[in-house]
């Protein structure tokens, strides 16, 4: 966890919904949607919470929608969504989140883990052990209407990997989808958040046409988007809070021209 789970005690500001104006788009990144009783990363929240939290999207008039949609609507048509994404593949997606986001009448892009069917996230060492969507459950997650990306092939840092490799996590991965849901997927996303140049530029020439990061710093661009991190512990004041902040970032952040020496390793937990 980072600087994104910090606490913010007030008093409820108000409620009064406000249009949303910012030029960067506002992206929220979920994981897993179950019992958050045992959850060591704070990658999870129960489906109760998340509706509280697609509510309070919906009294501030956001329209929760997939990356490449909130993409597409460019800066005048952006106005009034907000982009939901959930990390992993998660089996859990399909019994408890896409109820709820249909509840809402949202949508969502659902980041895949395609060398990994039906397995489970061994890449967090302190568990808990969660399932991972299966090839017939990612081609229901299309079939639902939902945005299908990649998240790699087997969740690995791709800044450690050799070319190769790194070809194969992104290529190779976009490639599969494409076979499963018969249409390539435009995202791709970053495990842990990590990346460098080098990996922003094999997810471009792999054909994605954007990507999602966390906190992307100096690499800020269309293939390092940053995402804010829902947890169980976001509820109104907290999530106004992640939304100001968002706001103030796009003010901070520099130019996505800029170069950075070292991968970058900021964001949320995974
Ligand atoms: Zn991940």
């Amino acid at each position: 966890m980072a600087a994104e789970s910090s606490a913010h005690r007030a008093d409820a500001p108000s409620s009064r919904p406000r249009p949303h104006t910012r030029r960067q788009p506002w992206i929220l990144t979920y994981h897993s949607v179950t019992d958050p009783s045992d959850d060591p990363y704070g990658i999870t929240v129960s489906p109760d919470r998340l509706d509280e939290q697609l509510s309070w999207l919906r009294s501030r008039r956001l329209t929760g929608v997939g990356v490449a949609e909130l993409l597409r609507a460019g800066d005048a048509g952006r106005r009034g969504l907000v982009g939901l994404t959930f990390d992993d593949g998660y089996a859990d997606f399909l019994g408890e989140a896409l109820p709820v986001l249909r509840e809402h009448g949202f949508r969502a892009t659902v980041f895949v883990l395609p060398g990994r069917p039906g397995g489970v996230n061994e890449w967090d060492p302190l568990g808990p052990r969660k399932p991972l969507l299966s090839h017939d459950d990612v081609r229901r997650v299309a079939a639902a209407g939902m945005e299908v990306g990649s998240h790699g092939l087997y969740h690995r840092d791709l800044t450690a990997l050799p070319d190769e490799e790194l070809r194969r996590e992104t290529a190779r991965s976009r490639e599969l989808i494409g076979e499963l849901t018969g249409s390539l997927p435009e995202g791709f996303c970053y495990p842990y958040g990590i990346l460098d140049r080098r990996v922003t530029e094999a997810a471009r020439s792999a054909g994605y046409g954007y990507a999602c990061a966390l906190a992307p710093g100096p690499l800020l661009s269309r293939f390092a988007l940053p995402r804010t991190h829902i947890s169980q512990a976001d509820r109104g004041v907290r999530l106004w809070a992640k939304d100001l902040r968002h706001g103030l970032r796009q003010v901070a952040a520099p130019g996505a021209g800029a170069r950075v020496a070292a991968p970058v390793r900021t964001g949320g937990p995974r």
